[in-house]
């Protein structure tokens, strides 16, 4: 029923559980996740995964990841990208992109590797014929300039947080916009809004998992400085995150799965030609 098209379930915060969250996951219908890699060392474990659990995966380098990247995982890339090129479990380059938040990234040599790392990553993309999970951190702009130098067949710009025309600029260019954890959280007027006011065609539901907790799982400041840990995210928050969606846009719970589940198979085509997902 549900379709869960950013989760890391390949993170060391599902170690010591990694099959119990998959199946309660499934439990609540969430019968697929997309697992984007983040580095070469996670390659083979996304590919893996996705093949235990009925999955779907993506091969790339994030842009947290730059710093300790070397230039010859491009090539790795490539290798790994056409050796995987008849798994219909492969269903993007991801997670590609550029992050401009986090201090240590937005250093002029660091902006300049992450665009470097980014568009060699669009044109691998491009080369093998598939979209993109674009990781978008005050960088839309940037990716936008990315994609018009270098057009991909479309993609999803996951946990999306920028100005409506930045997301209508995406949706011109074939992608769909990711919204998760963030949207439950009142204060999140803008995203919201944007949530509400997009065409629903344009929308994809992800959790981030472990990451971007919705605001029932999330710890205050003060709560963690009382030493309780930071809300472990996981995909099975999907049909809950997507019901405050559905209640934003006064939509039916089905009409919404129904939906979100057919933008992922347009952005993301291979999902669509899996095999069923194991029962
Ligand atoms: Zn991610």
């Amino acid at each position: 029923m549900w379709i869960d098209t950013h989760c890391h379930l390949d993170a060391a915060e599902f170690d010591a559980d990694r099959d119990a969250v998959r199946a309660a996951a499934r439990q609540l219908g969430v019968t697929r996740c997309v697992i984007p890699a983040v580095h070469r060392p996670h390659w083979r474990d996304v590919a893996q995964l996705a093949r235990q659990h009925g999955d779907a995966y993506a091969l790339g380098i994030h842009p947290l990841y730059v710093p300790q990247a070397q230039d010859t995982d491009l090539q790795a890339l490539d290798l790994a990208l056409s050796e995987c090129r008849n798994d219909p479990r492969l269903v993007a380059v991801g997670e590609i992109g550029l992050d401009f938040f986090v201090p240590q990234l937005c250093s002029p040599d660091m902006r300049e590797r992450q665009w470097f790392f980014y568009t060699a990553q669009l044109k691998l993309a491009q080369k093998h014929g598939l979209p993109v999970i674009l990781h978008v951190r005050r960088s839309a702009d940037l990716l936008l300039k990315g994609l018009r130098q270098c057009p991909v067949a479309s993609g999803i710009a996951h946990a999306f947080n920028g100005s409506s025309q930045q997301a209508q600029a995406f949706v011109d260019r074939g992608f769909a916009l990711g919204f998760g954890g963030t949207l439950t959280y009142e204060r999140s007027l803008q995203l919201r809004r944007l949530a509400c006011d997009l065409p629903l065609s344009a929308i994809v539901l992800e959790t981030d998992a472990p990451d971007m907790p919705p605001h029932w799982l999330y710890q205050t400041a003060g709560q963690r400085a009382q030493g309780a840990a930071q809300g472990r995210n996981s995909p099975a928050e999907l049909p809950r995150i997507a019901r405050v969606l559905a209640d934003l846009r006064g939509l039916t719970l089905s009409d919404l799965a129904a939906a979100c589940r057919a933008n992922a198979c347009r952005v993301l085509p291979k999902l669509a030609e899996q095999p069923e997902p194991v029962a």
